[in-house]
């Protein structure tokens, strides 16, 4: 192969920026991996002459819809629906699905591109997708999303399949949803099959499945730890979000010993000095899955725990943090806070929740930081691993799950390490899961020629 004109990085970012106007969310998604990526390929010809990451960060399909649904007060409502193919060399496309208002095609974007690496690291056959829809499913009577859902379906089915593109939830999309989703796709195309993964137990769904992203997010915290000969018992953390990831991280913290001062949602945190037990947790799950409330409510349960309206829990002195709430929630100036507190780990529950100015003031204090393709990889790794048990008409226990999810945690942590560690020992974890899990697609990719 002749040697091609090799564009620099800024080059390199400034056609992504021209190509998709106004998508920040995507371009910041682009530019952390172009970092990593453009000094991994420096000396390797392969990669440029065939324009891989160029090609990457080109989803291979945007496909975007109308979903018209009628409410219970007979309103017609229409929402815009998308599903984002963005890269399916090493297995059927997969990635979940966000109802949530603020959805638009550059978060969807960033989520699918980001997916395609945190798939590849999870060392499962899984390709990069992600979709979703401009639903606020808060408030909404079950009646109302179950229409929407149907009316969603009704469009998506079309466009996925087990070997084609396989969904799940993520933030609006639960089991719940899920059901909605699946009961559709089987009423429209008469096939039971493992169309979307997060479904429940009695309909094909994995064990482990809904704790699997907290879980491995504290397993991946755990491997870091241990990297530096330390562990979680007697740790402090500080945990955004109340939803399915956020749960389930502080459940695994509070069994290894570690004390939660604080959970959040999208009105302000709760402050718990004495620690959010097992017991109280419990409350907080049914306070948030089964009536759907607010976790302000929390103070009035639990008296010594205070609300802090409109703020997130960075100001909170801990060892260690899982932001498991949303992307960009977590900024420069509360970075600067958390070092300056002495945070000692970082590990992403939720997708890119730091912006990239934040991760540099943790990468620059060279503290503990495992980002969100890596860290938060379980969930969508035990979702691999219902498609397989789905594929073979089988369910395997809780036990066997949970096992294989720790052994996959720790070997995207040997990943990481492998591309990540510097030359005093310490790791790079953001460079490590960018460059790992770039060179399995890269590499399949090549081996596919030019398409
Ligand atoms: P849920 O919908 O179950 O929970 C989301 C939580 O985040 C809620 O507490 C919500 O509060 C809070 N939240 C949402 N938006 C904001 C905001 N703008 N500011 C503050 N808080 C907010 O979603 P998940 O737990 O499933 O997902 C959380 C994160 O983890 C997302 O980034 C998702 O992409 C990522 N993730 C999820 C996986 C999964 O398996 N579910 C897999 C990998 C990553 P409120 O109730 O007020 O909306």
């Amino acid at each position: 192969m002749s040697k091609s004109e090799h564009v620099d990085l800024e080059t390199f970012i400034e056609g992504v920026e021209k190509r998709n106007q106004g998508q920040t969310e995507f371009i910041q998604a682009v530019r952390e991996v172009a970092q990593d990526v453009f000094s991994f390929i420096e000396d390797k010809e392969q990669y440029h002459a065939a324009q891989i990451l160029r090609r990457i960060a080109e989803p291979d399909r945007v496909i975007s819809f109308r979903v018209c649904w009628e409410d219970d007060n007979h309103n017609i409502r229409v929402q815009r629906g998308w599903r984002v193919q963005n890269n399916n060399a090493i297995g059927p496309y997969k990635g979940g699905l966000r109802f949530d208002a603020s959805v638009n095609e550059s978060i969807l974007k960033f989520l699918a591109f980001e997916q395609t690496f945190k798939n590849s690291l999870t060392g499962l056959p899984m390709g990069g997708g992600k979709g979703g829809a401009n639903f606020n499913p808060k408030g909404k009577s079950d009646s109302e999303v179950m229409r929407f859902c149907q009316s969603f379906m009704t469009e998506l089915y079309r466009h996925i399949g087990p070997d084609t593109d396989v969904p799940a939830g993520d933030i609006g999309v639960g089991s719940r949803e899920i059901g909605y989703l699946f009961g559709q796709y089987k009423r429209i195309t008469n096939r039971w099959e493992g169309v979307l993964t997060g479904k429940q137990l009695e309909f094909g769904g994995s064990q482990m499945r809904p704790e699997a992203t907290g879980y491995g997010a504290v397993y991946f915290l755990e491997n870091m730890l241990k990297h530096i000969d330390e562990d979680i018992d007697g740790k402090t953390a500080a945990i955004s979000g109340s939803g399915n990831v956020a749960t389930h991280a502080a459940e695994m913290m509070i069994s290894k010993g570690g004390k939660v001062l604080t959970l959040s949602d999208s009105d302000g945190f709760i402050h718990d000095k004495e620690g959010i037990t097992q017991e109280k947790l419990d409350w907080i799950k049914e306070l948030k899955q089964v009536k759907r409330g607010r976790i302000k409510e929390y103070c009035d349960e639990f008296s010594d725990a205070t609300f802090h309206k409109d703020k997130n829990p960075w100001d909170v002195e801990c060892d260690v943090v899982l932001p498991c709430a949303t992307q960009n929630e977590l900024d420069e100036k509360d970075a600067k806070k958390l070092v300056k507190n002495g945070v000692m780990a970082v590990a992403e529950g939720a997708n890119m929740p730091t912006t990239l100015e934040g991760v540099h003031v943790f990468k620059d204090a060279q503290i503990l930081y495992g980002p969100g393709k890596a860290a938060n990889a379980g969930g969508v790794a035990v979702s691999g691993l219902e498609i397989s048990q789905n594929a073979e008409r089988l369910s395997w226990d809780a036990d066997k799950l949970e096992t294989l999810l720790n052994e996959i945690m720790s070997d995207i942590h040997d990943r990481c390490t492998e591309y990540g560690e510097r030359e005093d020992g310490s790791v790079d974890y953001v460079k490590g899961a960018n460059i790992a899990g770039f060179k399995k697609v890269a590499d399949a990719m090549l081996a596919f020629g030019v398409g």
